[in-house]
């Protein structure tokens, strides 16, 4: 095997965090190499019809790095957060809680964003930047790492070496199971129905959470009266309904949803995950560094998952960027743990945080359905507590790093 050219930087995975990662290290001068087992066309189509919430630091960031067109990207703003509950599809929606524009700041905390257009728009700008180098359909096979490099072996039995690995590699990680990293994980015995709507009534830019017995059902607003949806639901029933036919499936979901959307109709195909938390104890080991759904995957009831991997995305930049001005070695383990401890509590704080709002919402429980409607009701009540709710949804709390400011 001839011997390979060492790299500054190397990622793996171009999923949208790992194409994210690429654009904003080369923004600051950075070199990168950035691998994937799958072509471009494959990503799209894998991910075709999918929506994510993304919270306004999210925003900063794609603001930041000059990606933020809200008309090319087709983006919905998030003005009004509905919560209710419903026990079942003979009961009525109860309302809990509500969050508007006004008791938020003059943005939105959150908007809606389809993959399709996030998708193409890092892919064209990784393709027009000299600093970045794609290799598609490269799957990595192999690694191995010493005290002044790792090295990876490709499916095509080409190797690269590099400074750094960066891992993006999805929430089923090779690498991690490769490297027999220790994690936590649960599964929660759900699966999560996804698709897009269209209806006649407008949305008025509202996201409605509704809390059923079998798990949440989330509805909430694209361009247009379009509307998409997140629905968790046990692993039998989820199965099924996933695959009913489609006017089954809406008459079933309109008995769940009450009079929210007016004449829906399912747009494209629906798509169904089996829902489980996964998180790495470490998200760090030897010159390499896990993010996005590789380090945490966590449960989409708070639409937060890309968010999160956004912020381990900005704050390794900026720990890298000290790294260069001090002369240090990028894959040092000083500089790594640096990175580890900056990240730590956010990440501890959002698994733990939809764990147990799943746990608290998802049965019919009669002390803990008591336990929710007064924890909503004190929320309801208090200014402050709201503001702390939404600001959980915009991403701003801790220590930011520059790229979400
Ligand atoms: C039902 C559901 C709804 C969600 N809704 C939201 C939401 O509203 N808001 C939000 O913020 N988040 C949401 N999320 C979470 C979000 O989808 C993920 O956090 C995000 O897509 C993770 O992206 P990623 O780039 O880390 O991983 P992936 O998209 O999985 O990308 C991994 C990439 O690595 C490549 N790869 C894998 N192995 C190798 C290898 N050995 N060699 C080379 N390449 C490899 C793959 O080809 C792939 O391209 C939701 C998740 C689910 C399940």
């Amino acid at each position: 095997m001839k011997r390979s050219k060492k790299k500054q930087i190397v990622i793996v995975g171009a999923g949208l965090i790992g194409s994210v990662m690429a654009i904003a290290l080369a923004s600051k001068g950075f070199d990168v190499t950035v691998v994937d087992g799958a072509k471009h066309s494959d990503r799209v189509e894998r991910n075709k019809g999918r929506t994510y919430a993304l919270s306004r630091t999210s925003k900063n960031l794609l603001f930041n790095l000059g990606m933020w067109d809200p008309k090319k990207l087709n983006v919905s703003p998030i003005k009004n957060i509905v919560l209710s509950t419903k026990k079942d599809s003979d009961d009525l929606i109860h309302h809990l809680a509500e969050f508007n524009e006004e008791s938020s700041s003059i943005e939105p905390s959150s908007y809606m964003i389809e993959d399709f257009y996030l998708r193409n728009m890092l892919a064209s700008e990784i393709n027009k930047n000299k600093k970045i180098q794609l290799l598609d359909s490269s799957e990595v096979i192999q690694d191995e790492t010493n005290s002044f490099e790792t090295k990876i072996m490709l499916s095509d039995k080409s190797s690269i070496r590099t400074e750094i690995l960066i891992i993006s590699d999805g929430r089923e990680s090779g690498f991690a199971k490769r490297l027999n990293k220790r994690f936590f994980s649960k599964s929660y015995n759900q699966v999560a129905i996804v698709g897009n709507l269209s209806h006649d009534n407008a949305h008025n830019f509202t996201a409605h959470q509704i809390f059923l017995s079998g798990g949440p059902l989330a509805i909430l607003p694209l361009q247009g009266k379009r509307s998409t949806f997140v629905w968790s639901l046990p692993v039998e029933i989820g199965k099924k309904l996933s695959d009913s036919k489609r006017e089954k499936f809406i008459n079933y979901l309109m008995d769940n949803a009450g009079d929210i959307l007016s004449n829906p109709s399912l747009v494209g195909e629906k798509k169904i995950f089996p829902l489980y938390l996964r998180f790495l104890r470490e998200s760090i080991d030897n010159r390499k560094i896990f993010i996005g759904d590789s380090s945490q995957a966590i449960h989409p009831l708070a639409g937060q998952g890309l968010n999160i991997g956004l912020r381990d995305v900005a704050s390794l930049v900026d720990t890298l960027i000290k790294g260069k001005k001090l002369g240090l070695d990028l894959g040092s383990i000083d500089l790594l743990k640096t990175y580890e401890s900056w990240r730590s509590f956010d990440r501890i704080s959002l698994a733990t945080y939809t764990d147990l709002i799943n746990a608290l919402f998802s049965n019919n429980n009669f002390y803990l359905k008591a336990i929710r409607e007064f924890g909503m009701s004190a929320i309801e009540k208090s200014q402050l507590l709201k503001s702390f709710f939404t600001k959980e949804a915009a991403g701003e709390y801790g220590d930011l790093p520059d790229l979400l400011k």
